[in-house]
C-alpha cells in the first residue's frame, strides 16, 4: 500500500518541477515572498502558542533573517519559529502540497496564457515552498520543532528526490537553503535581493534581517530591520496623527509633495479589511496622473492596482490595501466573481464619498481650497460611476471666476430669480473677461472651467439633471443683461452690417443694460460643441459651421453715434461698423495671425484719421 502511493507522488513531482519552471517564469522574485512569509508565519504561529498560554514565552527575539553568500551560491531564509518534526515534514514539505497541486496542474495543464491560474498555483494550492525551485538547483531544509522531536534536514534536487536525515540543530526553527542556478545569478546580487524584500516584505510582521556574508562590515554599523512590522494601516485611526499619514504616504511613495488629504479604513466584521488610500497633490497640470494602490495580505505585500479590489477610476489615487481574507496569490478569474472582493470596492467607493462629503460639510474652507486639486479625479470617478455621483453630488463645487466656490445647489438657488436652471461658464477668463464683466455687473456668477475634464463633466451633470443646463458666457445674453423697454431696430445699420456680415453671422438688436459695450457677438452653445466635438475626434469642423449672432447694444452711445453718421457719412459709417465687428470678434476668440495683421492695419489707418 506505501509503496504504492510512494510511486505515485514520485511520478508527480516529476511532473511538477518542469511546471513549476515554466509557469512561473515572469515572476521569479516571488519566491523570495514565499519562503520569507512561510518564515514570518512560522514565528507567528509559535508566538501564538505562548499567548494560548500553550508554550512558555521565553521572551525571544523572534526574527527572520535573510542570507546572502554569492561565493557559496546560497540564499538562506532562517526563522526561530515553530519548526517541523520530521512527520510534519513530510506531510507538509513532502506530501501534501504536491497533491494538491497535481490535481491543479492537471485541471489547467491544456490552458495557457492569462488566467490560467499562473498566478493561482502557487501559494493558494500549498505549493509556496516549492517556488524557490524556479531558481535553485536544490533545496535544503534544516529544521526543528519547538517540541522534544530530533531536528531534521531534508536536501531536495531539482528534479524532486530528497533525502532526509538528522540534523545536530539545537534551537527550534527553519532554515531553508536556496544553491541558486547558474543561469538565476541575478539572485546572487545584493541589490536585487534588496529589492526584492523591500518590495514584498516592508511590512511583514515579523523583523526582517538581511546579511550579505561577503560584504565588509563597519564596525559600528548598526543592525536594523528592513521591515517596519507595525504598518500605520494596522493602527486605530484616533491613534494616528496628521503627521504619521504624511511620512508614511512619502516613505511608501516616495513622493514628498503633502497628500491633500487621506481616507483610513479600518473595516471590522464582516468585512475585514484595512488600508489608506491618499489624494495625491500634483505639481502641475501637464504631471501624469499615475495613482499606486499596494495590495497586502496580512502586511505581505501582492500586487499593484488590482482593480477588481478598487474601481478603476479610484486608482489614480495612492495607498494601502490589506485584505486578509483574500489568499495570497489569486488569480484574476478568481477576483471577479468573489463576493468578497465586490463587497470591498463598494465599501472603499462609500469610504470615499462618505470623507468627501464630510469634508465638504465640517471643514468646508479647506475643502474648498483643495477642490481644484481634488476635481479631477471626482469628477473623472462621476462620469465613470453614476451611483458615486448620487452619493457625492452634494459635495461636488463649483470654482467661480471670483476665486470662490459654490456647491451645484447653492449656485441654483442664487440663480432661481434670473436664470433659473441656467449655469453660465467661462473657459478663458482673460480671453472672456468683456463677457464675464457684464454678467458679474448684474450679479450673474459666473463658473470657471479651467480643465479639459469640467467642461465634459458639465454635459454628464446635465444627463444627471435634466433641468440643468449649462452656456458658456458667449452663448447667449442673458435676460437679466438687458435692459427693459423698447429695442429700436435700425434699418439702415441692418444693411451695412449685413453687407459686413455675409450669412455667415446673424445680426440682432437689443438693449442692454450696460451701456459702454456696443457689440457682442454669441455663438449658439450646441454648434460650438459640436465643432469642439469634431475638432477633437479629428474631424473638419467646418462641416458644422458654428451659428453666431452679432448684438448691436440700442443702448449703447456708440451705436447711436454709427446711426448717426450712417445718415450724414455712409462710407464712414461702414468702416465704423466693419471695425466694430472685428473687436466683437477679438473679445471672444483667438485671432489668427493673418486676422491679427490685418486688426492693426486696419488700427492704424483708422489712426490716420484722427
Ligand atoms: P502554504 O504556506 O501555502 O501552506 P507552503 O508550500 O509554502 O504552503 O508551505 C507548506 C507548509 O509547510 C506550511 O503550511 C507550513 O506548515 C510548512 N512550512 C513551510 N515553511 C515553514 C517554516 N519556515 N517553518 C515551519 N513550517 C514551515
Amino acid at each position: 500500500m506505501s509503496d504504492i502511493k510512494k510511486g505515485g507522488i514520485s511520478v508527480d513531482t516529476e511532473h511538477i518541477f518542469p511546471i513549476i519552471k515554466k509557469w512561473l517564469y515572469s515572476e521569479k522574485d516571488i519566491f523570495l515572498r514565499e519562503i520569507v512569509s512561510n518564515a514570518s508565519d512560522a514565528i507567528t504561529k509559535l508566538r501564538r502558542l505562548a499567548s494560548l498560554g500553550i508554550r512558555e514565552d521565553m521572551g525571544e527575539d523572534y526574527r527572520v533573517t535573510v542570507t546572502l553568500d554569492k561565493e557559496a551560491g546560497t540564499l538562506t531564509v532562517s526563522d526561530n519559529g515553530i519548526g517541523m518534526t520530521e512527520e510534519e515534514l513530510n506531510k507538509y514539505i513532502c506530501s501534501i502540497a504536491l497533491s494538491g497541486a497535481v490535481d491543479f496542474i492537471q485541471k489547467y495543464e491544456k490552458e495557457d496564457g492569462e488566467g490560467s491560474g499562473k498566478n493561482g498555483i502557487i501559494g493558494h494550492f500549498g505549493l509556496g515552498f516549492y517556488s524557490a525551485f524556479m531558481v535553485s538547483d536544490s533545496v535544503e531544509v534544516i529544521t526543528k520543532s519547538y517540541t522534544d522531536a530530533p531536528a531534521v534536514h531534508w536536501v531536495c534536487s531539482e528534479s524532486g528526490e530528497y533525502e532526509i536525515s538528522s540534523s545536530n540543530k539545537t534551537a527550534h526553527g527553519t532554515s531553508v537553503i536556496m544553491h541558486v542556478s547558474e543561469n538565476e545569478a541575478e539572485f546572487l546580487e545584493r541589490s536585487r535581493i534588496r529589492a526584492i524584500l523591500e518590495k514584498y516584505c516592508s511590512f511583514m510582521p515579523v523583523d526582517i534581517y538581511f546579511e550579505d556574508v561577503n560584504e565588509e562590515k563597519k564596525e559600528d554599523a548598526k543592525e536594523e530591520p528592513i521591515n517596519d512590522t507595525c504598518p500605520l494601516w494596522q493602527k486605530q485611526p484616533s491613534e494616528c496623527r496628521d503627521e504619521d499619514y504624511t511620512d508614511f504616504y512619502r516613505k511608501v511613495f516616495n513622493d514628498f509633495k503633502e497628500p491633500l488629504f487621506h481616507i483610513h479604513i479600518n473595516a471590522d466584521y464582516p468585512l475585514n479589511f484595512k488600508g489608506i488610500l491618499y489624494f495625491p497633490k500634483f505639481a502641475n497640470e501637464y504631471e501624469t496622473i499615475e495613482g499606486q494602490v499596494k495590495l497586502y495580505y496580512n502586511q505581505v505585500y501582492v500586487a499593484d492596482n488590482i482593480k477588481e479590489v478598487i474601481p478603476e477610476y479610484l486608482l489614480m489615487l495612492k495607498g494601502v490595501l490589506d485584505c486578509p481574507e483574500l489568499p495570497l496569490n489569486v488569480s484574476r478569474s478568481y477576483l471577479q466573481t468573489n463576493t468578497y472582493v465586490s463587497k470591498i470596492s463598494a465599501h472603499i467607493v462609500k469610504k470615499v464619498a462618505d470623507k468627501l462629503n464630510s469634508l465638504c460639510l465640517n471643514d468646508r474652507d479647506r475643502y474648498a481650497k483643495i477642490w481644484s486639486g481634488i476635481s479631477p479625479f471626482i469628477e473623472y470617478a462621476c462620469i465613470k460611476d453614476r451611483k458615486f455621483y448620487d452619493r457625492v453630488k452634494g459635495s461636488l463645487l463649483l470654482t467661480l471666476c471670483d476665486g470662490s466656490a459654490q456647491t451645484y445647489e447653492e449656485y441654483l438657488k442664487d440663480a432661481k430669480e434670473s436664470h433659473e436652471n441656467k449655469i453660465y461658464y467661462a473657459t478663458d477668463k482673460a480671453l472672456q473677461a468683456q463677457y464675464i464683466s457684464m454678467f458679474e455687473a448684474q450679479n450673474i456668477k459666473v463658473v470657471l472651467f479651467e480643465k479639459p475634464i469640467d467642461t465634459q463633466f458639465s454635459s454628464i451633470v446635465e444627463q444627471y439633471m435634466p433641468d440643468v443646463k449649462f452656456l458658456r458666457v458667449d452663448a447667449d445674453v442673458a435676460d437679466s443683461l438687458k435692459a427693459d423697454g423698447e429695442i429700436s431696430e435700425s434699418e439702415t445699420l441692418k444693411v451695412i452690417f449685413n453687407e459686413i456680415l455675409g450669412n455667415k453671422v446673424t445680426l440682432k438688436f437689443d438693449a442692454l443694460k450696460d451701456q459702454s459695450v456696443p457689440a457682442i457677438l454669441n455663438v449658439s452653445e450646441e454648434s460650438r460643441r459640436m465643432e469642439e466635438l469634431m475638432r477633437m475626434y479629428g474631424m473638419d469642423g467646418g462641416a458644422y459651421p458654428v451659428e453666431s449672432t452679432l448684438v448691436l447694444n440700442t443702448a449703447s452711445p456708440l451705436v447711436k453715434k454709427l446711426e448717426d453718421t450712417a445718415q450724414s457719412e455712409p462710407e464712414k459709417a461702414k468702416e465704423m461698423a466693419s471695425y466694430l465687428y472685428k473687436l466683437s470678434l477679438l473679445s471672444q476668440k483667438k485671432f489668427s495671425a493673418e486676422e491679427m495683421q490685418d486688426f492693426m492695419k486696419n488700427s492704424f489707418e483708422l489712426m490716420m484719421k484722427l
